[in-house]
């Protein structure tokens, strides 16, 4: 068995479910099992209300599951308390939202490197990598450019550099094109291809069929199951 071979998934749910609670408790998620290894590129589609946000959350960490297990790196992070969840989540997963989330009076290498701020790093190794990160995804000309002097595909782009720049197990995205006019969505789309060919974990949570088509594996989520198709 080689090293890699024996890195545990990144992702495992094992008969993971959740069920928002209430007066009506709604099933958001039925128990389900997903495995997801260092390296893919996996999609979620399905319709809306299916579920698919609540699969964005259990896996992000940002809501636990009721029932089930969730292997985070071979990590069960069923117990967690709040303030580990949050270590965890800001260590190991990288969001990129629809609408980018970016700080608006700050710029975009200061938007890149706030985000390894609370991990004990020196400020110039943080300038630095962001730095590296923002030329990465091709805006080594616009470190100092503040979002509202960026187009929607240069804010993305920084939200991926921010979203990367700490080496996270998994790229977390929710429809990262959703925002976008359809060649600046193709730009994106070849960036998170060219992640993941240096070896980024990615997981693109989208209604969209085309983007879908990007993912080496695509989950489908309805009514709270999940089924999978593989491309070959
Ligand atoms: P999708 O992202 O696919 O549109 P969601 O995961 O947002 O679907 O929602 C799945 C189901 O859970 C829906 O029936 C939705 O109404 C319900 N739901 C989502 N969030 C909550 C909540 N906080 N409390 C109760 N029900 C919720």
């Amino acid at each position: 068995m080689t090293g890699r071979d024996a890195q545990p998934p990144v992702i495992e749910l094992r008969q993971a479910a959740l069920t928002y609670p209430g007066p009506a408790p709604v099933r958001a998620l039925l128990p389900c099992d997903l495995t997801i290894q260092r390296g893919e590129f996996i999609t979620v589609v399905g319709p809306s209300g299916a579920g698919k946000s609540t699969l964005l959350n259990v896996l992000g960490l940002l809501d636990s599951p009721t029932e089930g297990v969730y292997l985070l790196d071979g990590m069960d992070v069923g117990g967690l308390r709040d303030a580990e969840r949050t270590a965890l989540r800001g260590q190991r997963i990288g969001f990129v939202f629809q609408s980018f989330h970016l700080m608006p009076h700050r710029s975009a290498l200061e938007n890149v490197a706030l985000a390894l701020a609370y991990r004990g790093i020196p400020r110039r190794e943080r300038m630095s990598r962001a730095r590296q990160a923002l030329d990465r995804v091709g805006l080594a000309h616009r470190l100092h450019a503040m979002p509202t002097k960026l187009s929607g595909g240069e804010c993305q782009r920084v939200a991926i550099a921010r979203a990367s720049v700490g080496s996270p197990s998994l790229l977390l995205c929710d429809e990262p094109t959703g925002n976008l006019d359809t060649s600046t969505a193709d730009s994106i789309l070849c960036l998170l291809d060219e992640l993941h060919r240096t070896g980024m974990t990615i997981v693109v949570i989208t209604h969209d069929p085309v983007v879908a088509e990007h993912g080496e594996r695509t989950v489908t989520v309805r009514d709270g199951a999940m089924s999978e198709s593989v491309r070959v």
